[in-house]
């Protein structure tokens, strides 16, 4: 996306105030109002538009204006009713109301995404693929395509009902056709036995298998030493944590904890969904050379599969309350994931101070797939001893792929 919204329009600004707006609020929060015209909603080929507005109680960061803020947009959105997925075409950013960033393209060539639930793109697509109007439609005598089929009427949000950042339950996000593949997790069921000493160790990994020749051929392989790096002031994460995880597995390799649909990052590239998180002891990653004794993997996947990690530290003091309620479960033996009894949020894991060294690399264990991007949060959270013990208890060894070398790949922060 970064590389397609490019073109500087300023053009459109005359455009999008042209017109006779009439504004309806979506959605009130505490930091931000999320306002849609009706004037401007169009159903442009199999598709709708909207315009819509979304006002900041405080300045934001666009990754691309590094030097700018803005505290409000208007951007306009192209939904995909059947297929439930919405793009942006054009962005506006203003710092009280004078314009300091815009961007834009073609329909055709944006990126259609699963909205978020609860997300401003999935409010304002609830609000715009609403049937309300009787739709002229064919009708179908046979039993229609999965694709053409209508998505399940979700409930429409009382208006103005603002849904508090607060809200204690993780709606249930609407029930999908699968339609990706999960995440490629190499944790996952492996056909290759592979291991972290011996034989099958990560010094072979790249021969055990074909799929596996990445592990020895890569030049971007992961984990890495965090030491020399390039300032590019980054912004803080702007993440989504709220969701509780949904079960637990020992997958042999790891203490593996499975997440519904909910909790996301954002980057320049676009969402990424949190899918997993597992765990690794000692670390992996290694920051100015310290090996920290426990390192948790937060495995997003955006919609076309491309991967970020998002790598916690976590040095040994207090105990960790999130790690406490999933250690409760964690079993020796390795089996399928198991429901859990408690709510632990991402944001229990993940340390409030959201700064972080950035780097491409790839999977630390087979199949090493490369172009994965790698958020090291700076700040560590604690483990008590006993916590840690408590992995290694079940693991039964190290679980970390020694450092692979750098190849001239830069670090920024
Ligand atoms: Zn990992």
């Amino acid at each position: 996306m970064k590389q397609l919204i490019t073109a500087l329009l300023l053009y459109f600004a005359v455009i999008v105030s042209s017109h006779a707006a009439a504004w309806v609020k979506l959605n009130d929060q505490n930091t931000e109002k999320l306002m849609l015209d009706k004037q401007s909603v169009l159903q442009k080929d199999t598709l709708k538009r909207a315009w819509v507005k979304i006002e900041y109680k405080t300045p934001q960061n666009n990754p691309e204006t590094i030097d700018k803020t803005y505290n409000s947009a208007k951007l306009l959105w192209f939904f995909d009713c059947p297929a439930q997925k919405v793009a942006t075409a054009q962005v506006f950013q203003y710092l009280d109301n004078e314009m300091v960033y815009s961007a834009a393209i073609d329909a055709k060539s944006a990126e259609f995404i699963d909205p978020v639930p609860e997300s401003h793109v999935d409010i304002a697509m609830r609000y715009v693929c609403k049937p309300e109007k009787p739709v002229v439609v064919a009708k179908p005598t046979k039993p229609e395509a999965e694709k053409t089929k209508p998505a399940p009427a979700k409930p429409e949000p009382a208006p103005e009902a603002a849904k508090t950042e607060k809200a204690e339950k993780a709606p249930e996000p609407p029930a999908k056709v699968a339609t990706k593949p999960d995440v490629k997790a190499s944790d996952d069921k492996h056909k290759t036995h592979w291991t972290y000493q011996g034989k099958t160790g990560p010094d072979n990994w790249g021969k055990l298998s074909p799929e596996f020749a990445t592990c020895a051929s890569g030049r971007n392989q992961s984990p890495v030493n965090i030491d020399a790096t390039t300032h590019a002031a980054l912004k803080p994460l702007k993440s989504i944590q709220k969701f509780a995880a949904k079960d637990i597995a020992n997958n042999g390799h790891s203490v593996q904890v499975n997440f519904k649909e909910g909790n996301m990052l954002v980057l320049d590239s676009g969402a990424y969904q949190m899918k997993q998180v597992h765990f690794h002891s000692p670390s992996e990653n290694t920051i100015h050379g310290k090996i920290f004794p426990l390192e948790a993997h937060f495995v997003h996947a955006d919609s076309k599969g491309n991967l970020t990690v998002l790598a916690v530290m976590y040095t040994e003091g207090k105990a960790n309350l999130g790690l406490a309620k999933l250690w409760g479960q964690m079993s020796k033996e390795v089996g399928e994931p198991v429901a859990l009894k408690n709510r632990v949020t991402p944001s229990e894991l993940i340390p409030e101070n959201r700064s972080y060294y950035r780097y491409s690399g790839s999977l630390t264990t087979p199949p090493c797939t490369e172009g994965v991007r790698w958020l090291v949060m700076k700040n560590p959270m604690t483990a008590s001893k006993e916590q840690i013990k408590a992995l290694n208890d079940v693991i039964q060894h190290d679980n970390n792929r020694p450092l692979q070398a750098l190849n001239g790949r830069i670090i920024v922060e």
